[in-house]
């Protein structure tokens, strides 16, 4: 036995969860791929947020559903419309690393009222894309939190 009262042992618990141990696989397109094949792209992989990236395989941009539905609602030809017309674009985006505490993660999504960040590490030329923190992986963290804890 820690000695620790079970308070204490939850917060180092929740301190110690990281980014890295929680991440799942990002689903990203090229920046000239069609919002058709966006949509179809988001179907089959069955995610809410798609990671766009240039030539290189650097992050460029961020589509989200309704990025993609409002696109939809228009009179623009969806099978000809490169998704690097309507997505939001850096330096605009928001992102962690695998190395970031979980709850900074978190913070970020609710800040900036956001469903996703991409996971990056840092290159001279760009950010390369790792992995994907959703609000889902926040909810199983919180969960394996309680697990662990036996609540
Ligand atoms: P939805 O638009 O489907 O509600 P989001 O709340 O995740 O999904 O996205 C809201 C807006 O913020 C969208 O325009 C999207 O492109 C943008 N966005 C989503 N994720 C990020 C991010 N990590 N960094 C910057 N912008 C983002």
């Amino acid at each position: 036995y820690s000695g620790k009262k079970p308070t204490q042992s939850v917060a180092d618990g929740m301190i110690g969860m990281k980014v890295g141990d929680f991440q799942s696989i990002p689903v990203v397109v090229n920046e000239n791929v069609t919002v058709y094949d966006a949509i179809c792209q988001m179907f089959l992989d069955d995610v809410g947020t798609l990671f766009v990236v240039d030539k290189s395989s650097y992050l460029s941009g961020v589509l989200s559903r309704k990025d993609l539905l409002r696109t939809s609602l228009g009179k623009s030809e969806l099978d000809k419309m490169p998704v690097h017309v309507i997505m939001t674009r850096m330096p605009n985006i928001t992102y962690c690393k695998k190395q970031d505490s979980l709850i900074q993660a978190a913070k970020k999504m609710i800040e900036q009222q956001i469903d996703s960040l991409p996971v990056v590490t840092i290159k001279e030329e760009g950010l390369e894309v790792v992995g994907r923190i959703t609000k889902t992986n926040i909810t199983r963290a919180f969960l394996s939190l309680a697990e662990d804890h036996e609540l």
